[in-house]
């Protein structure tokens, strides 16, 4: 890695001014390769200089113009009006986004193109359904939820595994202006009961199984649990995804998918939808603490959604597009279903685990399906190198043309690492930075145009104006780490807190006087790249010194015996607080009293002695959330207390609980 050693002295971060020391450089940039800019939407930095400073000088120019794109019944009055924290977009304008995400490519004589490929978990299950077909099942199941009762401004609750049938679900839901609240199929029946009652959901859509790692995860039996505490749901809609399992049906509540799909006609027209009509509710991740109910309406969601997946994926007609997150996260909501869909792509969805039945399911896939355009997480990637290159050096590969990364920063070493394996050299990389809150993404580069840095999400999406501040909302200098905030109102940015618009309007306006407030903290260098850093709860004051855990995690991630790491603070009499490091290694290494002084050593050498972990403890793996984020909060409880007492509802692996505290030395 290409760091430095003078991080002590440049940061001049007081204690509490919200700025951070940043310790670690990385040199190495990575161009556009020259085939692929040439047939990009966006062919060169100049390109892209022009636009993003026309988007920033007249965003409502740029926004109308990418509305045009889509199909609207009616235009627009007015694009933007009012801002932070409650800007209305594309205000007059009617549209649906199910007929743009479906309809129109029928109708344009784009039927026949494949619009979704599912493989299933079990090798050899693989389902295609063109935009024609798509269109039909939509259809169908509006017309299904419209005969349980299901009405303009509804709350559907969907919890499925991913099928077909879960983006069928939510189209559906957009068709006829339901709202829908998919709830992650991984979460546990209180997580089901909790989202239910938050926004009064009465009818809910699931199915009965779906595998993971060659077990029957019985999704039914964990919403029948869940549905015990809502007795107001009063539709339980089952899609059918294995008819050799026997699932308990409750009479007068829950019915079959399929037997309803067969009593409903194959048409139903498109509700006109006002652009400020909510469209979804969705809880975040939960990494923080309690998830909150963030409500999404239509027009600058669509827009977003489908300006960044045309140009941050460069999608084109020929593409194969997968991305690996489940619907049941925004990144499944805006980058499996609505982006891609909008765009007219074909769309890989699996249903299962990436370690199953092999540890090279994924590698498999892409070639199996020519895949194009792979989009997944750091930890996924982690995994990968964890599982060793051999798996992924078994398959071609040769399909792919741009990978991308979303969900936590990526440390450089993964990055050089999927560069490398996965992409051999020719594939860029998208890191996209944004958030459940945001819709879509807002820092990523565009591949034709911007030249790549490991470990940085580039520059901000076009009308995106980030900026790094300290608390007092002055400009931090570049390269020292602040706050990230956004200056302006974006169309895809969440509207409010279902229900609790006061919090919405304290949890992300009040920090910092009219800009949005990441909670994340980033430094911008000097050629304009953003570099996240961590989340600013996560920061580590050392003797006056504020470190994001980014830059320590990946100063240990550089180390080739180390395939994960994670850092929290624990109190400190002396230094304030002391850095604990969490690592995991490489698989068949084994972990010893040498190698721990060597990793401390290590990181004292590549980015500074102030950024040397106190500790350091081995754990074969890390507390994370169900979508694959490090939950620092807990390993800061472990500790500072030796054991862990927060809110765990979001976690992987409850057994890994009991390991960490074993661990504990
Ligand atoms: P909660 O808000 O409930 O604590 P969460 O923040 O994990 O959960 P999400 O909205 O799913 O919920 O995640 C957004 C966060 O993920 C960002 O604020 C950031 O911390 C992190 N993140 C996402 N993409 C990137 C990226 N490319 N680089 C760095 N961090 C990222
Ligand atoms: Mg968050």
């Amino acid at each position: 890695m290409s760091t430095n050693n003078e991080g002590s002295t440049q940061g001049g971060a007081t204690a509490d001014s919200g700025s951070f020391d940043s310790l670690m450089r990385e040199n190495r940039v990575f161009p556009p390769p020259a085939e692929f800019a040439s047939r990009a939407w966006i062919k060169s930095e100049m390109e892209w200089e022009a636009m993003y400073r026309r988007s920033i000088e007249h965003p409502e120019l740029f926004w109308a113009e990418a509305a045009e794109e889509l199909s609207w019944s009616k235009k627009w009055d007015k694009v933007l009006e009012g801002t932070f924290p409650d800007p209305k977009w594309f205000t007059g304008g009617k549209l649906n986004l199910c007929y743009n995400a479906v309809d129109r490519h029928v109708e344009a004589g784009r039927g026949d193109k494949v619009a979704l490929i599912w493989e299933g978990e079990p090798v050899g299950q693989v389902v295609k359904l063109t935009y024609s077909q798509l269109l039909v099942e939509v259809q169908r199941f509006a017309n299904v939820l419209k005969a349980h009762g299901v009405k303009k401004g509804d709350r559907v609750a969907i919890y499925m595994g991913m099928t077909n049938e879960l983006a069928i679900a939510v189209l559906a839901c957009a068709r006829i202006g339901a709202i829908h609240s998919v709830i992650f199929g991984g979460f546990a029946a209180h997580a089901i009961s909790d989202r239910v009652k938050d926004c009064d959901c009465r009818v809910v859509v699931t199915q009965d199984m779906s595998y993971r790692r060659g077990a029957p995860i019985k999704l039914k039996e964990i919403v029948d649990a869940g549905l015990e505490s809502c007795p107001d749901v009063r539709s339980v809609i089952v899609y059918q995804r294995e008819p050799k399992f026997e699932t308990p049906m409750k009479a007068g509540r829950d019915s079959w998918w399929h037997e309803e799909a067969a009593k409903v006609s194959a048409e139903c027209p498109c509700a006109e939808q006002e652009a400020e009509d909510p469209l979804f509710i969705l809880y975040t991740s939960g990494t923080t603490g309690k998830p909150k109910g963030l409500v999404h309406t239509t027009g600058g969601y669509a827009v977003q959604t489908y300006l960044t997946t045309k140009y941050v994926f460069d999608i084109h007609d020929d593409d194969i597009y997968w991305c690996s997150a489940d619907i049941g996260w925004i990144t499944g909501h805006s980058y499996v279903v609505y982006g891609p869909l909008q765009n007219g792509a074909t769309v890989l969805l699996y249903e299962g685990a990436p370690n199953f039945p092999e540890q090279d399911r994924f590698w498999q896939i892409v070639d199996d399906h020519k895949v194009t355009i792979f989009y997944t997480a750091p930890t996924a990637i982690r995994a990968f190198i964890k599982f060793g290159v051999d798996k992924v050096r078994k398959h071609s590969l040769a399909s792919l043309r741009l990978l991308g990364t979303v969900g936590e920063p990526i440390n450089p070493e993964a990055w050089m690492w999927f560069h490398r394996e996965v992409g051999h050299e020719n594939c860029p990389i998208v890191d996209t930075w944004w958030q459940t809150e945001t819709g879509g993404h807002m820092l990523a580069p565009i591949p034709g145009a911007i030249a790549t840095k490991p470990g940085s999400a580039t520059r901000p999406f076009f009308g995106i104006e980030p900026a790094v501040l300290t608390k007092e909302g002055d400009p931090v200098p570049n390269d020292h780490g602040g706050l990230l905030v956004i200056r302006k109102p974006w169309p895809s940015m969440a509207r409010t807190i279902w229900g609790d618009d006061e919090r919405f309007a304290q949890a992300y306006f009040s920090e910092i006087p009219g800009c949005y407030f990441t909670g994340d903290g980033a430094r911008c260098d000097a050629d304009g790249y953003y570099w996240l850093m961590g989340r600013v709860d996560d920061v580590i004051n050392v003797s006056g010194h504020r470190l994001g855990t980014m830059e320590i995690e990946s100063a240990l991630v550089a180390h080739p015996k180390v395939a994960e790491a994670a850092v929290v603070g624990r109190p400190d009499e002396l230094k304030g607080q002391a850095i604990a490091a969490f690592v995991s290694l490489e698989y068949g290494l084994d972990p010893s009293d040498e190698l721990k002084q060597e990793l401390r050593q290590w990181v004292a050498k590549e980015i500074g002695a102030l950024a040397r972990p106190d500790d350091l403890r081995f754990t074969p793996i890390l507390p994370k959330t169900r979508s694959g984020k490090i939950m620092r909060r807990l390993l800061r409880e472990l500790a500072t207390t030796g054991d862990i007492k927060g809110d765990t509802t979001t976690l992987e692996d409850f057994s890994l609980l009991a390991k960490l505290r074993d661990n504990d030395d």
